[in-house]
């Protein structure tokens, strides 16, 4: 079985809230979807707005490997011929072999939403895919608000697909726009629709005979994937949604989850292995782009996905690798993370330990535990500071030479009037035997501590210029102390291709921050 992967996160994706694309940003994420191998990328609608005409237009030099690219329209306005509507023409003009029509199917819509009759609706659909077939074009009818319109007026939903499977759509696309159906509903209308369309002998490309179907669920229940191959399982060989289920309200389905599901759960072959490997860089490479924070608990792909805390399961890891995870982190490109806490002690460092190739039981892996439990009673919390951890096992290793050493910061924070708060740092760091001596600006304290420890270290270590910090949080830990309390600082970083997390603590903000931020750099050296 080969489900085909439809991806909207440059149509619907960009609708939902805090995404903001550039016509730039959609060019580089449709190359990555390419690449990674979905069946088609839909890049928008030309005619609801020039952004999209835009992207359209510039398209057209992309070479695409494997996916086939689709713009996305509706259906002829009622009562005007096909040939002049400008919305038709623009969508014929985005000049993609692929189309996909929005139509209405429930007669609540028909009346009331676009206040026309069923009959018009009917030939609306029919003409509109007539008209892109003459054109040579692939049709994908979408049919909006399938599953409420079939609960509604069944015979009326099935005449919509009939009207679009005789004018020669070559799939049919059925969708719960709304969100709102349970996968045992869209399990047996995807049988009862695909048994009532598939009387017709056409056999299309694959060799399946009759017209095929397709799924598109949004997630507004929190059963957007569950619907998606619920379908599946009822006969639909598409599967539409957006990377990391952005998207209008609460999102569309998430193609991330289905597709390692479809892989991995259901044997089916919509990508390969070696495609599956690539899935967490697509999911965070998307994240990256569309600017929002990675979800930790994002299932497969989430830096949480794999991560093991309990003392118990850590040490049942230890010995059977698969005895606490659904399947081996690597087939989706993530890896497994263990926790390091006070509450799980030992176990945890010795399995960190035996990463980096260092005996768990050595005085120097003791020494680290010690330093860990120490710095815990101090404020530090390492659980998920992995980076942090990571350098203090590594600066015990034999051979370890620092790469970089700070002799001295000032920072100074000043109001000035008319200009505001200003922050100046300057900082003496040393690089083999080379002392530099450095001076920045910045928005707060932290910033221009940041951009003058890179300047210094720049020169030495180009690599840090891809380097950039992605989130910052402070806590404050005992705070009956008011403010002389200790104050906690956990920096995430990223080159693009990995984050990591580092801490630092103090009863000073600005030398917390400054603990994280240099772990952090190190870490960027070091490893990533
Ligand atoms: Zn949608």
């Amino acid at each position: 079985m080969t489900t085909l992967l439809y991806d909207t996160t440059l149509r619907d994706g960009t609708q939902g809230e805090g995404v903001n694309l550039s016509v730039e940003d959609k060019l580089r994420i449709a190359h990555r979807l390419d690449e990674f191998g979905m069946h088609y990328i839909e890049g928008g609608w030309p005619g609801s707005n020039p952004k999209d005409a835009e992207f359209f237009a510039r398209a057209r030099t992309l070479r695409f490997k494997h996916a086939k690219l689709a713009a996305f329209g509706s259906t002829r306005k009622a009562n005007v011929r096909v040939e002049h509507d400008p919305q038709i023409r623009l969508l014929l003009d985005a000049a993609t072999p692929v189309v996909t029509l929005v139509a209405k199917t429930s007669t609540l819509h028909v009346r009331h939403v676009l206040e026309t009759t069923l009959e018009e609706n009917l030939k609306m659909i029919g003409d509109s895919i007539a008209f892109f077939k003459q054109h040579g074009r692939e049709v994908i009818h979408d049919a909006e608000h399938f599953f409420d319109g079939f609960k509604l007026d069944k015979d009326y939903a099935l005449a919509t697909l009939r009207a679009a499977r005789d004018a020669g759509a070559d799939w049919l696309v059925l969708c719960d726009t709304n969100g709102g159906t349970m996968p045992w509903e869209v399990e047996e209308i995807v049988r009862c629709a695909t048994a009532e369309l598939r009387e017709d002998a056409r056999t299309n490309e694959y060799g399946q005979p009759g017209v095929r179907f397709g799924i598109h669920t949004h997630n507004d229940a929190g059963v957007g994937v569950a619907n998606a191959l619920a379908a599946v399982r009822a006969g639909c060989t598409q599967v539409q949604g957006t990377i990391n289920g952005i998207g209008e309200r609460v999102g569309n389905c998430d193609l991330v989850t289905t597709l390692a599901n479809l892989k991995l759960k259901m044997n089916d072959d919509c990508v390969s292995d070696e495609q599956l490997r690539n899935l967490t860089e697509l999911s965070r490479y998307v994240f990256e782009i569309a600017n929002l924070t990675p979800d930790i608990r994002h299932p497969y792909v989430g830096q949480a996905a794999f991560a093991h805390k309990g003392g118990i399961h850590v040490a049942a890891i230890l010995k059977v690798e698969e005895s606490y995870q659904h399947i081996d982190p690597a087939r989706v490109g993530n890896h497994k993370r263990v926790l390091v806490s006070e509450l799980s002690g030992r176990g945890n460092i010795a399995y960190k330990a035996r990463e980096f190739g260092l005996n768990p039981d050595s005085a120097e892996v003791q020494q680290v535990l010690q330093r860990i439990k120490e710095m815990e009673s101090r404020g530090f919390f390492f659980e998920g500071a992995d980076a942090s951890v990571e350098l203090m096992l590594r600066r015990v290793q034999p051979g370890y030479a620092r790469l970089f050493e700070l002799l001295d910061y000032m920072v100074v924070v000043e109001h000035r009037d008319g200009r505001g708060v200003l922050a100046e740092a300057t900082v003496k760091i040393r690089v083999d035997d080379e002392i530099t001596h450095t001076a920045a600006e910045g928005d707060g304290p932290v910033n221009a501590l940041d951009l003058a420890t890179r300047k210094a270290l720049l020169p030495h270590y180009p690599k840090l210029k891809k380097m950039r910090l992605v989130d910052y949080k402070v806590r404050i830990i005992d705070s009956d102390k008011a403010t002389g309390a200790t104050t906690r600082v956990t920096i995430d970083s990223t080159n693009g291709h990995r984050t990591w997390t580092t801490v630092g603590s103090s009863t000073n903000i600005v030398d917390a921050s400054w603990q994280a931020l240099a772990d952090s750099m190190e870490y960027a050296l070091l490893v990533a």
